[in-house]
Parts: C-alpha cells; sequence; structure tokens
C-alpha cells in the first residue's frame, strides 16, 4: 500500500524531530524523516508514510529491511551469546574471519581484525602502516575514509578537516585517477597509499582499472603498501565481492565495513600475506566490542545470503539495468550514469542534487545528494528492476520541478 507522502509539519514527525533537537548533538543538522520501520526495500515514517530506500543507509542495509534470514541470525545470536570480549572467541567470529579471508582471495598467512565502523578499520589500517617504520601516507583528492582524527587526516574534504587541525602529519592528497601525481608523490618515506576504488562520498567516481592497477605497480617499486578502503564498495555492492577483484590487483589491505553486517554495526581489517598481518602483535592493538558474537552472525548470514541468493549477479544485472534505464530516459538534466553495480552517481547537467532528494523524499524515494550535480543510489543489493521502475517512472517529473525550483 503506497500512502501519499505528507508535509512534515503537525504530525508525530515534527514533535520527535523538536525533541531530537534538544537530546542529541547537531552534527548530522535537522534529520530528514523520522523512520519506524521496514520491509524489503521500503521503509515508513511515523506519520505512517512509506518511502522505496535507495540510499540503504548509505550502502548499509545490504539485504534491505527485515530480512528473515539476518532478523532470524541475529534473534538466535542474541537468544545464544551476544557479547564475551577479546580475551575469548567464539565460532561466529573464527567463520567470519575465514569467510573474509576466502572471499577476498588473501594468500596464506593473511589475517582479519574486526572491529565496529569503517574509521575504526582504517584506524587500523593506518597504525598497520606505522608499523612498516615510514609514517608518509598518500590519499585521493576526494577521499572519504571516516571522521576519528585518524581515519579524518586521510579525508580529504577541508569543511571535515579544518576544524580539528593539527591532523596526523605525512598525509598527501594527490588528484584521484592521475598515475603521475600518484607515482611523484609516493617514495621511500610513504607507508601506505590509501584508495577507494570508486569513491562514493565523492559522488561515485570510479578509479579506472589502469589506476588501481597502476597504485599496485607504483607501492611496491617504493616499498609502500597499498589499501584500499572497501568500506563502501565492498560486500556485494559493486556486483563483485570487492570492487579491487575486477581490477585483477592483489592489495596489502582492504578495510570493510557498511554492507557486511546488513545495518548491525561491524567493521574490518584484512591484512595480506603473513609478514603484513603479524605485524601488529599481542597487545598493540585492540578493542571491546569488536567481532563480538552478535555482529558476527549478522555478517555470516548476510554473507550467506548473498551466496545463496545469488545476489552478486543479481546486482550485476540490476545496477546495469537501472543505469540503461536513467540514460535511456534522455531528459536534459541528466548528464550521464556513474558507478557500478547498485552504487550509482546520477550525475545532472544542473546543480540541483539537493532539491531533487528532497522533493524524492516528498514523493516517497529516499536518495541523497553527495554534490551539487550528482545524486547517490545505492539502494540494498535484494532490490528487484519492479521495485527501480518505480523511480524511473516518478524521475522525470521530479527532475522538471528541481530544475523550475531552482531557476
Ligand atoms: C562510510 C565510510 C567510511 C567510514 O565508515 P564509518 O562506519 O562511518 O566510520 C570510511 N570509508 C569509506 C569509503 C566510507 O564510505
Amino acid at each position: 500500500m503506497t500512502t501519499t507522502p505528507t508535509a512534515p509539519d503537525g504530525g508525530a514527525s515534527s514533535q520527535l524531530i523538536d525533541r531530537y533537537q534538544h537530546a542529541v548533538m547537531g552534527v548530522f543538522g535537522t534529520p530528514q524523516l523520522v523512520l519506524e520501520r521496514g520491509e524489503g526495500p521500503y521503509v515508513w515514517d511515523v506519520d505512517g508514510t512509506r518511502y522505496l530506500d535507495l540510499l540503504a543507509g548509505i550502502a548499509v542495509n545490504s539485504l534491505g529491511h527485515g530480512h528473515p534470514a539476518l532478523v532470524a541470525a541475529i534473534q538466535q545470536q542474541a537468544a545464544t551469546l551476544i557479547h564475551i570480549s577479546n580475551l575469548y572467541t567464539t565460532p561466529a567470529q573464527i567463520e567470519l574471519a575465514e569467510r573474509l579471508l576466502q572471499l577476498s582471495g588473501a594468500p596464506e598467512g593473511s589475517a582479519v581484525f574486526l572491529c565496529n565502523s569503517g574509521s575504526e578499520a582504517n584506524e587500523t589500517a593506518i597504525k598497520l602502516a606505522r608499523r612498516t617504520g615510514r609514517h608518509g601516507i598518500v590519499a585521493a583528492v576526494g577521499a572519504f575514509h571516516g571522521r576519528t582524527t585518524g581515519a579524518v587526516s586521510l579525508t580529504a574534504k577541508e569543511a571535515y578537516r579544518a576544524p580539528f587541525a593539527p591532523l596526523l602529519p605525512g598525509v598527501e592528497h594527490v588528484p584521484y585517477g592521475d598515475i603521475d601525481a600518484l607515482r611523484a608523490a609516493v617514495d621511500e618515506t610513504t607507508s601506505a597509499v590509501f584508495l577507494e576504488p570508486i569513491q562514493g562520498e565523492a559522488g561515485v567516481i570510479e578509479g579506472s582499472r589502469e589506476y588501481l592497477i597502476a597504485a599496485r605497480e607504483i607501492t611496491r617499486a617504493k616499498g609502500a603498501l597499498l589499501i584500499l578502503d572497501e568500506v563502501q564498495t565492498g560486500i556485494g555492492r559493486t556486483g563483485d565481492w570487492f570492487a579491487f577483484q575486477r581490477a585483477g590487483v592483489v592489495p596489502d589491505a582492504i578495510t570493510v565495513a557498511k554492507g557486511l553486517g546488513g545495518g548491525v554495526p561491524i567493521g574490518g581489517l584484512i591484512a595480506f600475506g603473513a609478514e603484513l598481518s603479524g605485524s601488529l602483535t599481542a597487545g598493540q592493538h585492540g578493542t571491546t566490542f569488536g567481532g563480538n558474537p552478535l555482529a558476527c552472525a549478522a555478517a555470516n548470514a548476510v554473507l550467506t545470503t548473498i551466496e545463496t541468493d545469488g545476489l552478486l549477479a543479481q546486482v550485476t544485472q540490476t545496477g546495469q539495468w537501472f543505469a540503461d534505464a536513467l540514460t535511456g530516459l534522455g531528459h536534459p538534466a541528466i548528464s550521464h550514469v556513474r558507478g557500478r553495480g547498485l552504487l550509482l552517481g546520477l550525475v545532472l547537467t544542473v546543480p540541483v542534487a539537493p532539491a531533487l532528494a528532497g522533493l524524492a523524499r516528498s514523493a516517497g524515494f529516499i536518495v541523497n545528494a553527495p554534490g551539487p550535480d550528482v545524486i547517490r543510489l545505492a539502494p540494498p543489493l535484494i532490490i528487484t528492476t519492479d521495485h527501480l521502475q518505480e523511480f524511473v517512472d516518478a524521475l522525470p517529473a521530479l527532475l522538471d520541478a528541481a530544475t523550475q525550483e531552482t531557476t
């Protein structure tokens, strides 16, 4: 049943948002919706309005909302054992680590560190890089690696960095995709190059195959690590388990988080090879919650469902269909669609993306505008072309309204 979205004022939403503003720190601005429940690719707000979720909690709800396999795994594990500390381990944790090694194709001797978020996974990667004895780090313009002080040092956006200066020393940002700039920046003081295979927060900008291959060759020649941030691109989002696999490169480490737990907080670092995996030794790093059985059971259920439901192939097909359908609209405000699988950037010819995202929300679609001229589409991996057709059908009128509103 579709209900017609209404104006937020007056309903339960506006009262709750008022309470939010008096109780929750304002770092996220004013929340756009107060959501209550979800099912499949849909969520409902407290006023009963339904939305098609084309953002999936920013590439997190890989199985959509309320997926029976995920719910059952969480319920069962919650009733069995939720947390034990890292003085002990559990079958769920060991199983998850083994599966991540296997799915990433990590060589013999590789090892996983489990934590609770993408930022923490990247913090772990920074500490791994420090263990090389060098401390230079090269990252990319447009990069997003998280908000903790280490991770934000690698994040490029000035507004995220400037209020917290001085950040980690020795970090340099080079234009993303520019092989010569990368070659010029990496030297014998470089501990690691951090790259996203696709820059999500920057507006879904994909690094070419050649770029990732060159990054591997450049880092290897200078003895620096190549660390790929797959926090947004990993766990099937692009139609491969990990986006780096399409380029055929073997990184030194990858970080994962967002989609892994299907909504339960979890992050991880996979260090490739015995030497690097062994460079963080007992006592040098840790976490209280990381790798707890509840999060690991959720992640195992996500991985199993992606496998048994053939979601990698489905993501590739659905993503291609969606990109073609959007381009095929031939609307003058659409420039092109970029990205891969179900991580797509709808690039506009006019800078109306924030207005479009607002209009889409009022029409019952959750999308996000990471930049003035790009809409990010990262729906649950379980979404079908029937669901996506709803948005394709609505988009021309939304684009017309957005371009009129802002001219
Ligand atoms: C979201 C994101 C992070 C940060 O993850 P958090 O869980 O928010 O700490 C890091 N890197 C990339 C590429 C991301 O998309």
